[in-house]
C-alpha cells in the first residue's frame, strides 16, 4: 500500500473518512504538541476544516507541506515511539517520589524559605519535541545556581574556550559550592561552584563594558528563551535579586579573593561582575520551560520546538562536560556514579538533567539535601535510571543492565531484528538460542507446576505463549514431555523443590544470556503466571524469584506488574511485549 494511504488508514473510520479531531488526537498521542512549528501550515488547514469529514484526497492535500514529520508521527519513528507507555512510566515514577518529605527548603532569603514546600512537578521533552508534563509545572521560581552552566555557554561562544578557561578550570571541588577555596593557580575549580560562576559573569561582564549587569542580564534571558524555545517567559525577580544582594557577604568575599589572586578578566569592575552573577540567579523560569532547554542541550544546541540552532554543538559537549563533572554541587561525583547523566540543580529546587541524544527533563520541588539538592528531583533522577538505561555506561555494548527498559526508537529496532534472529536460530539448531527457548519452557513449566499438576487448558496457554513469542507452535507434545519430566521430579520422594531447582539453573544459566533473552524468559514466566487476569500472592513470588535469579532489577519487575495492573483495568492491551 501507498504511504500515504497507509497514514491515512491510521486515522479512517469504517466508512472511509476522517476529522480534524481524529488526526489531532493521533499526533498528540505521538508526544508531539499541536502548536508544534513542523506541523503549522496542516494545523492551520485543520481549524479551517472544522468538523468537515475528510476522504482521502482531503487528507493528502491536508499533508502534503509536512509530509515528512507527519509520516515520522503516524509511523511512530519518533526517538520515543511508544510515547504513552513512556508516559505511564514517567508518572509512576513521579508518583513513587512524590511522598519523599525530608530536607528544607533554601533558607538565606525569605523568597526561597516561603516558598511552598509541597510543590512537585516534572516536565520532560525528546529531542524530537515530544513532550509530557506532571504536577506542578507552571511554577515560576529563580533558576539559581541552574543559570551557571548557561553563562558558561554563553561565555564560551562570546568569548572562545580558551579565554575562559585562562580563568575558571574544568576540576569538580568536591567542595561546597559556596567554598573559598580555589585550584593552585588560583582559578576558582569549576563555573558551576560560586567562584566559577562568578568569574564567568566577569568575564560577560567585562566584554561588555559599556552596558549595565542587568541589560547584560536580558541577554542571558535572551538565549534562555531560545533554549526554551519561547515556550513561556522568562521572567526577571528583582526581589530575589535584592535579597540575594543582601546577603551576599560569602559571595563578596570571592569576589575579593578573586581579584587579589589572577586579577579579573579586563579588571572588570568588580560590583558589576557581582550584580550579573546575582542578577542570572534571579531569572525565574518554570520546570516546563527548563526541560526544553534541557532538551536543547541534549539536541546538541538545537531546541526541539523551533528547529533553532541557540547553542554551538561545541559549546554545548563543553557545557555538558562541566555539568557532569561539577553539576550537583560537591554530590556530583555519587550523582554521577549513581545516575550517571549530566545535571544541574539550584537552591530554589529545580533540577535540569540532560540524556544526550534522547531528551532532557526538569524537575521542580524546594526540599533539599544537605549538599543543596533537591531531594524529590534527585530520587526521581535516580529511581528513573534504575528502569531506563539513561546511565551513560548503560551503553556498554555487550553490558547487561538487569533488564532495564530503553525506550529509543532504534533500540525498538534492535530488539525487533534480535527475536527474528533468535527465531531463526532455533530453527536451525544453533545452540544458544535453544538454550533459550528451553530455559523459556522450563519456566513456564515450573511455574505452571507450582500449583500443582498441568492442566489441558495450562497446557494451552503455555503453547500460545510459546507460539507468540517464538513465531511458531511448540513442536507436538514437546510441552507435555517436559511438563511430565518435570511432575515426575516432583513426585520422586527426595527431589528437592523443583521451582527452586529452575531458580537455581536460571541463576547459572544467566551468565550467558543477554538482556534480550532474559526479558524473553521473563516475560514467558510473566503471561503463563498471569493468564487468569490477576497475579496472586504466590504468583507474585515466584515472578520475583525468576526476575531475581535473571539479575532483572526490582524495579524492572515493579514497571511490568504494574503494566499488568493498568492493563487490568483497562487502560492497555496485555501483554505489552517489548518486541
Ligand atoms: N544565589 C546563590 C548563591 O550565590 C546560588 C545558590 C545556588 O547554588 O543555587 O549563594
Amino acid at each position: 500500500m501507498d504511504r500515504l494511504r497507509q497514514m491515512f488508514t491510521v486515522v479512517a473510520n469504517d466508512d472511509g473518512t476522517t476529522s480534524a479531531t481524529r488526526i489531532q488526537r493521533h499526533i498528540l498521542g505521538s508526544g508531539i504538541q499541536l502548536d508544534d512549528f513542523r506541523l503549522q501550515t496542516t494545523m492551520e488547514r485543520l481549524q479551517a476544516l472544522g468538523d468537515t469529514l475528510i476522504d482521502f484526497e482531503a487528507f493528502a492535500a491536508l499533508v502534503s507541506d509536512e509530509l515528512l514529520m507527519l509520516n515520522r508521527v503516524f509511523r511512530r519513528e519518533l526517538v520515543i515511539p511508544d510515547w504513552q507507555e513512556f508516559c505511564t512510566d514517567i508518572e509512576t515514577v513521579f508518583k513513587q517520589v512524590a511522598p519523599l518529605v525530608s530536607g528544607n527548603n533554601a533558607s538565606y532569603i525569605p523568597i526561597l524559605r516561603d516558598a511552598d514546600p509541597e510543590k512537585w512537578g516534572v516536565a520532560l521533552c525528546s529531542v524530537d519535541g515530544q513532550r509530557i508534563e506532571i504536577g506542578d509545572v507552571d511554577v515560576y521560581h529563580s533558576i539559581q545556581s541552574v543559570s551557571k552552566p548557561i553563562t558558561y555557554a554563553y561565555a564560551i561562544e562570546k568569548e572562545g574556550t580558551d579565554f575562559v578557561h585562562q580563568f575558571v578550570g574544568a576540576e569538580p571541588s568536591g567542595r561546597p559550592f559556596n567554598s573559598l577555596e580555589l585550584l593552585p593557580d588560583l582559578r576558582p575549580f569549576n563555573p558551576c561552584v560560586n567562584a566559577g560562576a562568578i568569574m564567568t559573569a566577569g568575564m560577560v561582564a567585562s566584554s561588555w563594558p559599556e552596558r549595565e549587569a542587568r541589560e547584560i542580564t536580558t541577554e542571558i534571558m535572551n538565549l534562555w528563551s531560545g533554549l526554551c524555545g519561547d515556550c513561556g517567559e522568562v521572567r526577571y525577580s528583582e526581589a530575589t535579586m535584592l535579597s540575594e544582594k543582601d546577603t551576599a557577604d560569602n559571595n563578596f568575599a570571592i569576589a575579593y579573593l578573586l581579584r587579589g589572586g589572577r586579577g579579573l578578566p579586563r579588571d572588570v569592575d568588580l560590583h558589576k561582575m557581582l550584580d550579573l552573577y546575582l542578577s542570572c540567579c534571579s531569572i525565574e523560569m518554570t520546570a516546563s520551560m527548563l526541560a526544553v532547554a534541557a532538551a536543547t542541550l541534549a539536541n546538541g544546541g538545537v531546541c526541539p520546538i523551533t528547529g533553532r540552532q541557540v547553542l554551538s554543538t561545541e559549546a554545548v559537549k563543553k557545557t555538558l562536560s562541566v555539568m557532569q563533572a561539577a553539576g550537583m554541587y560537591d554530590n556530583a561525583g555519587v550523582f554521577t556514579l549513581e545516575v550517571g547523566l549530566p545535571a544541574k540543580s539550584g537552591v530554589a529546587g529545580a533540577v535540569l538533567t540532560v540524556v544526550p541524544n534522547l531528551m532532557g527533563f526538569a524537575t521542580f520541588s524546594p526540599r533539599l539535601d544537605p549538599c543543596g539538592n533537591s531531594v524529590r528531583g534527585v530520587a526521581f533522577c535516580r529511581q528513573l535510571v534504575e528502569l531506563f538505561t539513561f546511565h551513560i555506561y548503560d551503553s556498554l555494548s555487550g553490558g547487561r543492565t538487569g533488564c532495564k527498559r530503553d525506550p529509543r526508537a532504534s533500540q525498538h529496532n534492535r530488539k525487533q531484528r534480535d527475536l527474528s534472529d533468535l527465531r531463526w536460530a532455533v530453527s536451525h539448531g544453533d545452540r544458544y538460542a535453544l538454550k533459550v527457548r528451553d530455559l523459556l519452557l522450563e519456566s513456564m513449566v515450573a511455574i505452571t507446576l507450582a500449583d500443582g499438576e498441568i492442566e489441558e487448558p495450562e497446557l494451552e496457554t503455555m503453547a500460545e505463549t510459546y507460539a507468540e513469542i517464538m513465531g511458531h507452535p511448540p513442536e507436538h507434545g514437546e510441552l507435555q514431555a517436559m511438563a511430565l519430566s518435570r511432575q515426575s521430579q516432583i513426585e520422586a520422594i527426595d527431589s528437592p523443590d523443583p521451582f527452586e531447582q529452575l531458580l537455581q539453573h536460571l541463576a547459572t544459566e544467566q551468565l550467558q544470556l543477554d538482556d534480550n533473552a532474559r526479558e524473553l524468559i521473563l516475560e514467558a514466566a510473566f503471561r503463563v503466571a498471569c493468564a487468569d487476569g490477576e497475579i496472586e500472592p504466590e504468583e507474585d513470588v515466584q515472578l520475583r524469584g525468576i526476575a531475581g535469579a535473571l539479575g532483572i532489577s526490582e524495579g524492572v519487575l515493579e514497571l511490568e506488574i504494574a503494566r499488568f495492573q493498568r492493563q487490568r483495568a483497562g487502560e492497555r492491551a496485555f501483554p505489552v511485549s517489548p518486541w
